[in-house]
């Protein structure tokens, strides 16, 4: 079948053009996408020195299952999920199953692991690498069998395809790495996509104080519609957020809060949330920095933990179905998160939009 689909060339751009994909082989389920959300490793996919269809966010229907699926069946709405967790390594015995050593969800550029399927994917007559093993920005998606869980009614594709990824990060961060207990206090420091989660999180954990900080005054006001009780705006000339972090122990009782959030992206921000914890506090980097920092060492004291969580811990038969439960009841916005949709045809613009931060989160819709 031929399908249009956004693919990345390897040296930092994109076209739009068709690829053709294969009814699925034994343990593989054929998507018909209906939506996808792009984020920051979009963008950076493009440089990953290969060709690949672009994508790892999405929702869809099911149109064909291969023998042996029995999970879903063809018209089930389904969402896309790159972390698929082997249940039988080092890691998945240990329950630590997002550090799965036979997926690797982490080492995204290295060629499609465990997917045996390779050629069911073209382009240009080439078989072609899928993001993540999804390739969302795809008119059609051949996924392995697990990749996939049932929506059930009720959610639209756009709020649902986000879930399987900032939502699962910042909401996982607080409830399954953080582990926020009722009556805790919390610092969430940026408020953009994740950091709301994060927020979203806490507040449904129980948090008593949720402390949020951003330079926007509009995403502080938005902070408040996702939970936050408190919030502090940081200066541009507060560059380590000494004065931020002054705010916050008057607070919490001048003692620092019980965990900090870094949602910002931005390195030298990177250690701050150990300057407003208190001791035996912990800090968590949830923005994916990965660039070289300096720290000044008596901000750990004392017993202070600093974690990088993974895809906020997610055990996707566990956590997906807690999310979209808490949804349904109306405890955690995801409508409210999508802030503009796109066609496939306007996905320059909708990268442009990102990379400016113009949007909570931007989705492509087919
Ligand atoms: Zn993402
Ligand atoms: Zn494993």
């Amino acid at each position: 079948m031929l399908t249009p689909a956004a693919i990345a060339d390897g040296r930092g751009a994109f076209v739009l053009d068709e690829i053709e994909v294969d009814s699925p082989q034994a343990g593989e389920v054929l998507v018909e996408m209906r939506a996808a959300g792009i984020c920051h490793t979009d963008h950076a996919s493009l440089s990953w020195k290969r060709p690949l269809v672009m994508g790892h966010e999405g929702a869809g229907v099911v149109r064909e299952v291969g023998e042996g699926v029995s999970h879903v069946a063809p018209g089930d709405a389904v969402l896309l999920n790159w972390a698929i967790p082997c249940g039988d390594c080092f890691q998945c015995r240990r329950q630590a199953e997002v550090l799965c050593e036979h997926s690797k969800p982490a080492h995204v550029m290295e060629p499609s692991l465990g997917h045996a399927h390779r050629d069911g994917t073209r382009w240009r007559g080439q078989p072609v690498d899928r993001s993540f093993n999804l390739g969302t920005l795809s008119g059609l998606a051949l996924v392995r069998a697990a990749a996939v869980t049932p929506l059930g009614a009720g959610i639209p594709f756009a709020s649902a395809a986000i879930v399987g990824c900032g939502v699962m990060t910042g909401f996982g961060s607080a409830v399954n790495v953080a582990k926020i207990q009722p009556g805790d206090s919390v610092v969430v420091i940026g408020c953009g996509g994740v950091g709301l989660n994060v927020i979203q999180g806490a507040r449904l954990a129980g948090a008593g104080k949720i402390i949020a900080v951003d330079r926007r005054e509009s995403s502080l006001a938005t902070a408040r519609r996702f939970g936050a009780t408190d919030t502090v705006v940081a200066a541009a000339e507060d560059r380590e957020l000494a004065a931020v972090s002054e705010q916050v122990r008057k607070l919490t009782a001048g003692r620092g809060a019980d965990f900090a959030f870094e949602a910002t992206s931005v390195p030298h921000l990177a250690f701050t949330p150990l300057r407003m914890i208190r001791d035996g506090g912990m800090a968590l980097q949830v923005s994916g920095i990965n660039d070289p920092v300096t720290v000044s060492m008596p901000w750990f004291m004392w017993n202070k933990t600093y974690v990088t969580p993974l895809y906020g811990g997610c055990v996707p038969g566990r956590d997906f179905p807690r999310i979209f439960n808490h949804y349904r009841r109306g405890e955690l916005q995801l409508d409210e998160l999508v802030t503009r949709e796109y066609p496939l045809a306007k996905l320059s613009e909708a990268i442009d939009d990102m990379m400016e931060g113009r949007n909570a989160k931007g989705v492509i819709v087919f």
